[in-house]
């Protein structure tokens, strides 16, 4: 499948159009960038490791009946995807408190928490990447019924319970991850964008050791060999 017209570029992915008007072409970049890309960085093969990582996951989670945009791999780094509607809400899933979530409300990181929580995040560089509520998410008009936040805490939460058991077998803790949706022209809401180790906090569960993108942001190792490992025991856990 040839590649088109370069539709966007963003911090991780472009994103083409391809022969087929139906279906889009995601190419995954080696650029790496953290706290509102002021930080930034490059690591050689890192787009292939989070496209294959990417692939894996959204293979598993539509074999359990979530759907995605997702439809194959294109060589090392890039992906055929279904043409959708991106909604602009960050939704992260938090299992353990970290990041923004211990800074903004005092909880130690790590501490497991109570239950699943999911938070709306409008996605929007300029303010910041806001954490929202519903009714914000409505007054923006991010989503036309307020169905569709109930639509995005279900499927984050389903998403989370697969991947979370998932995970456990590839000795991993799923500590937070960060999904983003987009809608089909029949109005399905699919899973889109990446699941990868820039999205998502992994840490091992025997060593505590972290294997995604906070090694970059705080310079505590090298990234690529994090990721490597991750393929390595999603594959180990698949039977590859
Ligand atoms: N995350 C992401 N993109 C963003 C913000 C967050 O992929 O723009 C992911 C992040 O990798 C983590 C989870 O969402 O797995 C929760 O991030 P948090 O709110 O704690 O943000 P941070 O600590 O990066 O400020």
């Amino acid at each position: 499948m040839k590649k088109g017209q370069l539709l966007y570029e963003g911090k991780a992915k472009k994103i083409w159009e391809s022969e087929d008007p139906g279906l889009l072409i995601a190419q995954f970049k080696d650029d790496l960038t953290a706290f509102d890309a002021q930080k930034r960085s490059h690591a050689t093969g890192k787009g292939a490791l989070n496209c294959k990582i990417s692939a894996k996951l959204f293979e598993l989670l539509q074999d359990q009946g979530i759907p995605t945009h997702y439809v194959r791999c294109l060589g090392d780094n890039e992906m055929v995807i279904k043409r959708a509607q991106m909604i602009p809400i960050e939704v992260v899933v938090r299992n353990i408190a970290a990041g923004s979530l211990s800074r903004r409300l005092g909880i130690p990181e790590g501490k497991r928490l109570p239950f699943a929580l999911v938070e709306f995040y409008y996605k929007n560089d300029e303010l910041h990447d806001p954490l929202i509520n519903d009714e914000h998410a409505l007054m923006l008009d991010l989503v036309p019924h307020e169905g569709d936040l109930e639509e995005l805490r279900r499927l984050g939460r389903e998403v989370n319970v697969v991947l979370k058991s998932f995970f456990d077998k590839a000795n991993l803790l799923l500590v937070d991850f960060k999904l983003e949706f987009g809608r089909l022209e029949d109005g399905t809401i699919v899973l889109a964008d990446e699941i990868s180790p820039d999205s998502c906090r992994f840490w091992d569960k025997e060593s505590g050791e972290r294997l995604d993108k906070d090694l970059f942001r705080h310079d505590l190792g090298d990234v690529k060999v994090a990721y490597e490992e991750v393929l390595r025991r999603i594959q180990g856990v698949m039977g590859e």
